[in-house]
């Protein structure tokens, strides 16, 4: 194959990461890489390259190295395809058609657990919405500082959402649901005929955010592999701000008290591929503190072939209108819609998750 040009695949990089709105010190980094390539001979360039001393450079980092030898072989870097898959398209556009798409909302809670109001009152929210159906996650019994519900707490509120549907609006349902704690070792903080009977099974990390990278990585894919679970929640646990000005709910007691927390450590490859490979989603949780997964490792996912669900995990009912931030992150990702879990209908929901375990 000719080698491509390495300068202009850099410089290239840099204009569609700007484009998505990436970290300012990203754009950077792939500027100054090209400019310090495009003041060397040719010749040079392919010398270094082969002989992996393009990192003495000043400005030419690990990832801006591959992407060179990568350029240099002819093939387009991995990195410039994951960006190109969004070039051309209305990024504002895509966002919207997305979340016009979205026909409900797998991820949010109750005064049950750790939300703010009545079940009734969010499905009546999400109904407004024009939502067809909403999950109903709330936490697991380990998460007790946000009320987590015991398995007989939670055969009960199966009793209540019953009794609640029947009453909701013609073409508005209720899922029963949970967002189940992922413990230390892999395993599913419910009781397994509990979790068999459930709509929607939403595993997250909530404890031990910080284990080292191979621990974690095996926590995850344990979690992944359990027939029970269907999508795997804010899957790095960072808080990237405290909430924004003018933005409050009632309830949302564990969101509120955590800060700022960097993203927990794990090998994306492996836990998407393990997504992938067990037809799990990967939740793209709309939180604005949250906003996890980072744009990074959505795109990663979009390459592993993964589903995704974007969630609110709404603790109030004017959060079940967040989608719409996580509609921009998957737009900017080029997330594909017809891989988006929850813009499908009830029943092919439920024959996906069903497709699990049940
Ligand atoms: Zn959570
Ligand atoms: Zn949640």
């Amino acid at each position: 194959m000719t080698a491509r040009d390495a300068v202009a695949d850099l410089r290239r990089i840099a204009f569609l990461l700007e484009r998505a709105n990436e970290a300012t010190y990203r754009v950077r980094a792939f500027r100054s890489a090209a400019n310090s390539l495009a003041a060397l001979p040719a010749d040079e360039l392919t010398a270094r390259a082969q002989a992996g001393t393009l990192t003495e450079l000043s400005g030419v980092g690990d990832v801006t190295a591959r992407c060179v030898a990568e350029s240099l072989r002819g093939e387009e870097p991995v990195y410039l395809r994951r960006l190109a898959a969004t070039e051309g398209t209305d990024l504002d556009a895509t966002a919207t058609e997305l979340r016009t798409a979205l026909r409900g909302d797998c991820h949010t809670h109750s005064d049950w657990s750790d939300g703010g109001s009545p079940i009734e009152e969010m499905a009546l929210a999400a109904a407004e919405l024009g939502h067809e159906y909403l999950a109903l996650t709330d936490h697991s019994p380990r998460l007790k500082v946000a009320r987590g519900l015991t398995a007989d707490r939670l055969r009960r509120q199966l009793d209540h959402v019953a009794a609640v549907n029947e009453a909701l609006p013609k073409g508005f349902r209720i899922l029963t649901g949970i967002e189940v704690d992922i413990l230390a070792d892999g395993s599913l903080d419910q009781e397994e005929e509990l979790l068999a009977r459930l709509d929607v099974v939403v595993g997250s990390v909530h404890s031990g955010l910080g284990d080292e990278r191979a621990k974690m990585t095996r926590r995850m894919v344990i979690a992944i592999a359990n027939p029970h679970l269907d999508i795997l929640g804010h899957c790095t646990g960072r808080m990237v701000a405290s909430r924004p000005a003018g933005v409050t709910g009632p309830g949302d007691r564990a969101h509120r008290r955590a800060r700022t927390r960097p993203p927990s450590d794990f090998d994306p490859d492996a836990v998407f591929s393990a997504c992938a490979e067990y037809g799990k989603a990967v939740e793209i949780n709309s939180r604005p503190e949250r906003q996890d997964p980072p744009k990074r490792l959505i795109r990663l996912a979009v390459e592993a072939g993964c589903h995704f669900a974007i969630n609110t995990d709404a603790h109030a009912p004017g959060q079940l209108d967040w989608q719409r931030f996580g509609c921009q992150r998957a737009a900017l990702c080029g997330v594909p819609a017809n891989r988006v879990v929850n813009t499908w209908r009830a029943d092919r929901l439920l024959r996906w998750t069903a497709t699990h375990a049940g």
